[in-house]
């Protein structure tokens, strides 16, 4: 409808709608039409330019500003890959150009794309297969448990529950919820990780998996992983990878070796696609030979003259989850990172993103207590306890790295650790970057004890100070603020 009306009269509000549209001629139906033309603001092509403009450089991002927000893993994306997604043959190819017409020209590319990344991440993860179709990896988890569920049921059983430790990320419990399962919740050991003993307390005939993230939420590894896998397989339970920290293992160890047996990867973290307001995510799930004639339609095959073809006659699969083949932009420029890297640069990215994270975390042990202090992997948790009993949050931390263009690292999570900050520095930053980042740590240890105030009052180098973020997602008001009138 809008459309009518902005071809007709541009610029005026309020006027009647003509009856058909003036330039395509389709007459519609009168009781689809609006009456009168909505009310639109009316603003010139430069107010728009600066509008976009000014809001684009208000942005926070990778590109920007040093981003360690533990768990995101807000690597550096290459520009690489978006030059080599930008291609013609990639920009204009349509999901549903046929897959072999054209001399295999249209779509043959891109589907050796989906089935060399699928053999990338196979090689990487020690899984037998994966999906690329998940649009998350949260998407992925859900897809991981419906295939857990595929399992159990194909061999006649409906189990109960699916166990996931307190550090877990709240999409696991999420993702089990919604796929019809009880979630029970398995408190974390003295060391920060779900510990064997507690674990097989809960491992009953009537658990359907247990979902891990390894290292967890806290950047620990759990060194009874192993053991743990062989427990659950015990009582044929399946084991969940939780593939969001990655980053920390990649090329050192495999989670289909450990004994896992379905786990997604976030292409969007790992492997260095733009996320969070960048881009969208992609979530493939893995799964090894027991759940591989489960995996969503369609299967990218191989054929016997070289050729690529979609599968969809998979009786036992769940069918599909997402539209098509998933993500594929994002798909691509993670091949392209994989391709860019090889094994062994794969490898140097979960070293430098461990060394990065240890290196900070000793220098930040000055000020700051850590939530577990023993080596950690890719990303460590602060608790400001400390600091807060001298009148200081963890969120106004966050708000003055803030105003020292730092972007706040992950706050109050996990949900076990108090006055959380959850550090991820990643492989891509240089010693200099976070040796000044630890130097605004210091100052802000200094002013929670000369200025508190000055903590409490950040930030104050951005257009608005604080938000009271639960009165803007209850009380949101999207009306428009013509401007030079007052905000309220
Ligand atoms: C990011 C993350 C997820 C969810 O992945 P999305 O791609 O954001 O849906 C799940 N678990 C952990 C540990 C994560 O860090």
């Amino acid at each position: 409808m809008s459309l009518i009306y902005e071809r007709s009269i541009p610029g005026r509000r309020g006027h009647a709608i003509p009856d058909c549209d003036v330039q395509s001629g389709v007459d519609f139906p009168r009781q689809f039409r609006r009456a009168v033309a909505p009310a639109l603001p009316e603003v010139s092509e430069l107010d728009v330019v600066r509008h976009f403009s000014n809001l684009s450089r208000r942005n926070f991002s990778v590109d920007t500003n040093f981003y360690p927000l533990g768990s995101c893993t807000m690597k550096y994306n290459t520009k690489i890959a978006e030059k080599i997604a930008q291609l013609d043959g990639f920009v204009h190819i349509h999901p549903l150009l046929p897959q072999l017409l054209g001399g295999g020209m249209l779509a043959q590319g891109a589907m050796e794309v989906l089935y060399r990344a699928e053999k990338f991440l196979c090689e990487i993860t020690g899984m037998r297969s994966f999906t690329m179709q998940p649009l998350a990896g949260a998407h992925g988890e859900l897809t991981g448990v419906m295939l857990i569920a595929a399992y159990h049921k194909r061999k006649g059983e409906k189990r109960k529950y699916i166990l996931v430790p307190d550090s877990s990320h709240g999409t696991n419990p999420a993702s089990a919820a919604i796929a019809g399962y009880e979630v029970l919740v398995i408190p974390s050991g003295s060391a920060g990780c779900m510990d064997l003993a507690t674990l097989k307390k809960h491992l009953t005939p009537d658990v359907a998996a247990v979902m891990m993230t390894c290292p967890n939420t806290l950047g620990l590894f759990n060194s009874q992983i192993g053991e743990i896998c062989r427990a659950a397989h015990a009582v044929d339970a399946l084991m969940y990878y939780d593939g969001a920290n990655l980053n920390a293992i990649m090329g050192k160890a495999r989670p289909g070796d450990i004994g896992f047996d379905v786990m997604h990867v976030n292409l969007h973290k790992t492997f260095a696609t733009p996320h969070g307001g960048g881009g969208p995510g992609a979530g493939p799930v893995g799964v090894t030979e027991k759940l591989a004639d489960f995996l969503p339609i369609p299967r990218v095959a191989k054929r016997s003259d070289g050729s690529f073809a979609l599968h969809y006659q998979e009786p036992l699969s769940i069918g599909f989850v997402a539209p098509f083949y998933g993500n594929f932009n994002v798909i691509l420029k993670s091949f392209v990172y994989m391709v860019l890297l090889g094994k062994s640069g794969l490898q140097q990215v979960s070293e430098y993103a461990v060394l990065n994270a240890n290196y900070c975390m000793e220098l930040l042990k000055q000020w700051y207590d850590m939530a577990f202090d023993r080596r950690c992997m890719h990303e460590f948790v602060v608790s400001a306890e400390k600091q807060k009993a001298a009148g200081v949050s963890a969120l106004d931390i966050a708000k003055y790295l803030i105003d020292q263009g730092i972007h706040p690292p992950t706050v109050y999570f996990p949900l076990i650790v108090k006055e959380a900050l959850m550090i991820e520095p990643t492989e891509t930053e240089s010693p200099e970057v976070i040796d000044r980042f630890v130097a605004v740590m210091g100052e802000i240890a200094e002013l929670v004890k000369s200025d508190p105030q000055k903590l409490r009052d950040a930030p104050v180098t951005m257009p608005v100070k604080r938000l009271d973020e639960a009165k803007a997602a209850r009380d949101l008001k999207l009306r428009w603020q013509p401007a030079g009138e007052k905000q309220n």
